[in-house]
């Protein structure tokens, strides 16, 4: 079976961008796909050096949003990034197949730079994607579901792979051409992107991201779904309810796309027209989008609600995927090194 590995850093909730950039295709994805979700905890550090006191609660209601989209422990494993010391060991050896200009180049470093004040990047948060081909090929996954924003991560593991298959061929395969060797120790992936690549912000900024505040928790209640709703930015050239409006661009359209239920589509289509024709109001509408989503979020939120009551399982589901993870992260390692030839005297 083909392998599956994305994941979370444990900064805080996840939210509706999280869902349609990532979570959707996962539960989608499960039957088909062995899956591993890592809660990366060593990836905070890279912006936030200081802030570990909150990581183990962050962990905690990480796991229940994951369980109460449909996320299923029986068919998935979920592990601990920093419990699985096999990884770092991984990131060292991979560190020596990129080069310090092509992660400098790294588009997300500038926008993360920005987000979290930081003038100078640690040699931390310069390695962030080196880090993340060692939690992508440590498990030899075959594809990675993220959002757009993680695409040029990916690629970096997909170079690193290439590289370490070109570097350390056996001899016996070194006279072949690299598509013709079929022994590669490491697995190329493939990314996989949502539906809607980066879902904006409530504030109409170009992406919902939990730094920036913008964002729509799964487990936000309908109070506060409907608060956040009504302050949504929508289209800024429209002052009045009767002139025209812009549909293409507004984040309450955007979140109406894709999170309206198929019964939804019929009501949506005509919104999009009045709105057009300056027949509709901003109110109006939003109020639709509040029950559009609390529509989605209801049985999500009972499923949570649900979880919440078993502290114990979130445990078991942690303890069994991180041993289960730390496995293959171990048969991984011997594979490398013997490749590697770094296998002596032991
Ligand atoms: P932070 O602001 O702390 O960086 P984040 O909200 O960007 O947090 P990450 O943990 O960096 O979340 O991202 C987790 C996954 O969710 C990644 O695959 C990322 O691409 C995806 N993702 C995050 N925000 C969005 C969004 N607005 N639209 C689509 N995908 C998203
Ligand atoms: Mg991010």
């Amino acid at each position: 079976m083909k392998r599956i590995l994305t994941g979370d850093r444990p900064t805080g909730r996840l939210h509706l961008g999280h869902y349609v950039g990532s979570l959707k295709n996962r539960v989608r994805l499960q039957d088909e796909y062995e899956c591993f979700f890592i809660i990366a905890d060593l990836h905070t550090l890279t912006t936030k050096p200081e802030k570990t006191k909150e990581l183990k609660d962050n962990i905690y209601q990480m796991v229940l949003d994951y369980l109460s989209i449909g996320i299923d422990p029986k068919k998935s494993t979920v592990y601990i990034q920093s419990q699985i010391p096999e990884v770092a060991e991984l990131a060292l050896i991979f560190g020596n197949l990129t080069t310090v200009p092509r992660l400098e180049r790294m588009p997300t470093l500038k926008d993360v730079m920005r987000d979290a004040d930081i003038q100078v990047p640690s040699y931390g948060l310069l390695g962030y994607p080196v880090l993340q081909a060692a939690d992508i090929l440590m498990v030899k996954a075959n594809l990675v579901p993220v959002g757009k924003d993680q695409v040029s991560h990916v690629e970096v593991t997909r170079e690193v792979a290439r590289d370490f298959n070109r570097i350390y061929r056996s001899t016996s395969e070194e006279s072949k051409p690299t598509s013709e060797v079929s022994s590669q120790v490491l697995p190329i992936p493939e990314v996989l992107v949502g539906e809607i690549p980066t879902l904006p912000g409530t504030d109409g900024a170009v992406k919902m991201s939990k730094s920036a505040g913008n964002v729509i928790n799964l487990s936000d209640s309908p109070e506060e779904v409907e608060k956040k709703v009504m302050g949504m930015y929508t289209d800024p050239t429209r002052i009045h309810p009767t002139d025209p409006g812009h549909v293409e661009g507004n984040p309450v359209f955007t979140y109406l796309d894709a999170f309206g239920a198929d019964s939804d589509k019929q009501q949506i289509t005509k919104y999009q027209e009045l709105y057009r024709q300056g027949q509709v109001g901003d109110i109006e509408v939003k109020k639709y989008l509040v029950k559009v989503l609390n529509n989605f979020l209801d049985p999500i939120r009972e499923n949570r609600a649900r979880y919440e009551r078993d502290p114990e399982l979130v445990e078991r589901i942690l303890k069994e995927g991180t041993a289960k993870t730390r496995t293959e992260a171990q048969k991984t390692l011997l594979e490398v090194k013997a490749a590697m030839k770094l296998d002596y005297f032991v």
